[in-house]
Parts: C-alpha cells; structure tokens; sequence
C-alpha cells in the first residue's frame, strides 16, 4: 500500500501488493549542473529556451525541487531477467514526477538517478555520467533515427559522486553522478502486468488494464474480454515493429527482460546497448551474458516472442482463453518473416516481389558475416550501386580487414553482387530514386559504441562539447553532413571490444 510521501520520508524499500506505484522525494543533491538540454524535447512540453536556462528547471531536473502541487512516485513492476521470474524489481532509480499535456500530447516526466526508492532493492538508486551520457544521447538519436523510443530531454550532473564497482589498486572507485530526465507518453512495462499475476491480484490487473486501454488504446474505448485481446494483438504488433526497425539500423538493446519492454511498444531502458559495428548475428553488448548471448542481434525478434508469452500469461486471468492468445502469438511469427523480409529489400532497394528474394537476403546475411563487415557502411555505400563489376570496390571501405581478405571472400561476394544486378532489373525505378529511398532507411550516422565512449571521457574532465556535437549529428542521421563525414567512419582499433557499461 501507498504512504503519503510525508509518511515515508526514506523512501524505504520494501515489497508492495495491491498497488502499481508508491510515491518517493527525490533526494537533493550537492552541486546540481544542467549538462544538455534537448530543444526538441522542451518544445514538446512547451518548456522555453530561457526556461531551460533557469534555477528552476536546474533544480526540478534533479530532483532538488518539487513541482508545487505534485506528488513524484516509484512504479512497481516485476520481471523475467535472462529467462527467469525475478519477483518484484520496480523503479529502482527512476522517479515519475508529473505529466505534461501540450498540444493534445500527455507526457510524463520521469528522473533517473534522482535516488533511492521503494524499489531500489539492494542498489543506491543513482546514475553514473557514463550511463546517462550514453541514455541521453541514445533516446533522442533513436527518435531522429525514426525508431519508436522514450525520449530525453536533460542530462545533469547531480554533483555528487557515486560509488562504482570499479576498483583501483583495491579502492573504491567513485564516479561523477548525473541525472537522465526520460519523457514518455508511458512508462508501463509487460512487468507491471506481470506483478499483478504472480501475485493473483486479478482486481488491480483489471484496474491497471483498463487504465491502459482507457488512456493509451482508447480506440478500443469499452473495456471487455475481446477488446483485451485486441489490446495484447495490437502490444504485439508495436513491439515486432519496433524490433525490426531495431534490426533495420543495427541496434541490440542488451537486456529484453520483461522489465524492460515497454506497452507502447517504445524502446526503453538505454543499459548496455550497442550498435552493431560489424555486421553479426551472434553480437551482444552486455558483457554479462556473453555465455548464452541470449540478448544478441539476431535473437531479438524471437525474444520480443518470448516476452509476449510471458504478457500473454500476465493477461490469461482477465481473458480466460487460450486460443487467441495463442493465434496472435503464431502472428507473430508470420508477421516476423513477413516484416523481416520487407525491411531488408527496403534496405535493399528493392520494392517488387521475385521468389528468390528471401534467398538473395538469406544470402547476403551470409555474405556480411563471412569477414568483419561494418553494417552501417555497408548499406549506405549500397546506394550508389551500378553495376556487378564495381561492387565489392564500392563496399570495400566497409571491411574492417580489407588487406586478409581472401580470394574466396571476394568470390562470394561477387556473386552476390551478381545475383543483386540481375535482380535490380526487375524493379521500374530509376538509379535516383532507389538511392533515395535506400538512404532514407539506411542510416550514415549512429550512436556507434566508441563515439559515446569519447564524449564520455571528454565528460569526465569536465568538457562537454562532444555531447553536443554528437547530439547534433544525430539529429540528421539519414542526411549528408560533408563537415561531419569523420564520424561516417568504421569503430578505430582502441575501442575493439570497449563497449559501455549499464550502471
Ligand atoms: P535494468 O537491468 O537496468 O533494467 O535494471 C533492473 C532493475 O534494477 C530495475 O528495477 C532497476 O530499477 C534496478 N536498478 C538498476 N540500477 C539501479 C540502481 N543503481 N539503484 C537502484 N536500482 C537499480
Ligand atoms: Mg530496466
Ligand atoms: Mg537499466
């Protein structure tokens, strides 16, 4: 149950039934910093520049002060974590503090960092600058990148130091702390169900359901057993989507636990994700599940499957039927295929439909993953094809060993290209037309991992001119930036293997 904030002045962890949040103060913190402000993002609350500028703003953002007349508060959620029933986890370190309603838009407005709370478990409820340099340029390059995803719209510095497991010599090593404000129409995840059916709280499932439907599929208006299915078919069908534009720009989000899935099918949780350098099915960012690689690229789509499981589980005692739970899980997999094969001839170029063109796709995965090949430049430089006899020379910057390249290799891939030529002739698209549609789903610019690592190290010494930079570039990813083309460039050899850290 719910204590009045004034009643629960720690924040005290515990475990809490019958209730989706519990509300929490963000603690105050030493020597609060506003590090970046997304303007794109205030415009959306219709916060002002010179707002932005303020005491204010500075210390609502981080937790210093409280919006008068507001009630900041925890959300509960559980989780399956790698597979398993975690029981309650909760927002550990995340603090809604309001919404914002702004041109027919309702947004809340969450800290992260900002604390501990109810559902910090045995952690401090705060944020490192790496983290949060990495969650906030993440969030607003996934929006510009067209991909659905929760937004951010400041990153601070808390200007207290935060203890880290990183240790020197045997001591304790501390980190500057640093304050993500997250904005999203919703910040539910297939786990706030989830708590609600392991505990057999089916009233309060109900309540939070209908709440869902009520303000975020309020298309479905009346709340009944079959709008409850059209509501799972239609969180079924936001979260393939979101996956296969995740799969599209080359994004592996590092720890799908149930937790972490959003109802709105946005992409959540910026931990350990990375961006696929060389072009590989079997890459995972998250150095803790390097064993199983259970969150890897190429296994995305089927764990966004296995986590609908797990919601269709969560919603069984409000529909009572196993058969269209089931039919919209098989969709799934249709859809998969279907939407899988649709996304990669867009990135392609190709818009008409031959028989073979599962097998030329089939193929070409084939082909990128025979030698370290770098996604990004690989189809983006795709776009300027012409004939078969050029194309392994047009790809070749795309190589990240272009020199060991064997004989065998680069037979394959002519033959690729071969096979791509002949099937080109069949669309009724001019050269122009195809590069253009090819460049707007191939992205030049991402968040690739040792770029954030260099604006985090800039950070640290206290410059942060590279966060703006990169957050500028990202702006334009599908655009041509002449002054920016270093950034179009493969991962340099320092940062092999140097992937970011989720804490
Ligand atoms: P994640 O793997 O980031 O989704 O985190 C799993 C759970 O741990 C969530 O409930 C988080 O809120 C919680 N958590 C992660 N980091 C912290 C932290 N520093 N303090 C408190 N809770 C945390
Ligand atoms: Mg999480
Ligand atoms: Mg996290």
């Amino acid at each position: 149950k719910n204590l009045p904030a004034d009643k629960n002045p720690q924040n005290t962890r515990r475990q809490v039934t019958e209730a989706v949040f519990s509300y929490v103060n963000p603690k105050k913190t030493k020597k609060p910093q506003v590090l970046h402000v997304s303007p794109e993002m205030a415009s959306e609350l219709n916060i002002s520049e010179k707002e932005t500028k303020s005491e204010f703003f500075k210390n609502m953002f981080t937790g210093n002060e409280v919006y008068p007349n507001t009630k900041p508060y925890s959300m509960c959620y559980g989780g399956h974590q790698f597979g398993n029933w975690a029981g309650q986890l909760g927002d550990g370190r995340a603090i809604n503090l309001f919404e914002v309603e702004h041109n027919t838009k309702n947004w809340k407005v969450q800290l992260k960092g900002a604390g501990e709370t109810p559902y910090s478990r045995t952690a401090d409820g705060l944020a490192v600058l790496r983290s949060s340099v990495r969650e906030y340029l993440c969030s607003e390059a996934m929006f510009h990148l067209g991909v659905p995803t929760t937004r951010a719209l400041s990153l601070s510095l808390s200007g207290d130091m935060v203890l880290r497991d990183v240790l020197y010599d045997g001591n304790p090593a501390y980190e500057k702390g640093a304050i993500v404000s997250r904005i999203s129409p919703s910040f539910l995840r297939f786990g706030n169900f989830e708590i609600f059916a392991a505990r057999k709280d089916v009233k309060n499932l109900k309540v939070l359901v209908d709440y869902t439907i009520k303000h975020h599929f309020s298309h479905l208006r009346k709340t009944s057993k079959e709008n409850y299915i059209t509501f799972f078919k239609e969180v079924s069908e936001r979260t393939l989507n979101m996956i296969i534009d995740w799969q599209r720009v080359g994004f592996v989000h590092g720890v799908m636990n149930t937790d972490n899935m959003s109802i709105l099918g946005l992409t959540i949780d910026f931990g350990p994700y990375g961006w696929l350098e060389g072009f590989d099915f079997g890459w995972t960012p998250n150095t803790t599940d390097i064993q199983h690689k259970r969150y890897r690229y190429g296994n995305q789509p089927n764990i966004g499957l296995w986590n609908l499981y797990q919601l269709a589980n969560a919603l069984y005692p409000i529909i009572e039927e196993v058969a269209p739970l089931n039919a919209i899980l098989e969709q799934y997999k249709i859809d998969f295929e279907i939407k899988s094969l649709q996304m990669m001839k867009s990135k392609l170029g190709l818009f008409s439909s031959d028989e073979n063109d599962v097998e030329l796709v089939k193929n070409l995965e084939d082909t990128l993953q025979l030698v370290e090949t770098d996604m990004t430049i690989f189809f983006r430089n795709l776009s300027n094809f012409s004939d078969e006899n050029s194309g392994f020379h047009l790809i070749k910057d795309s190589f990240y060993e272009l020199e060991t390249i064997s004989d065998d290799v680069k037979n394959k891939w002519n033959n690729w290209f071969k096979k791509y030529a002949e099937r080109l002739q069949f669309d009724r698209i001019s050269p122009e037309e195809r590069k253009e549609k090819m460049d707007a789903v191939n992205p030049k610019y991402v968040l690739r991992n040792y770029m954030s690592q260099m604006a985090i190290d800039e950070a640290d010494k206290g410059n942060y001119t590279l966060i703006d930079e990169l957050f500028q570039l990202l702006k334009k990813p599908y655009a041509e930036q002449p002054e920016n083309e270093k950034w179009f460039a493969k991962r340099p050899e320092w940062a092999r293997n140097k992937v970011g850290c989720s804490m």
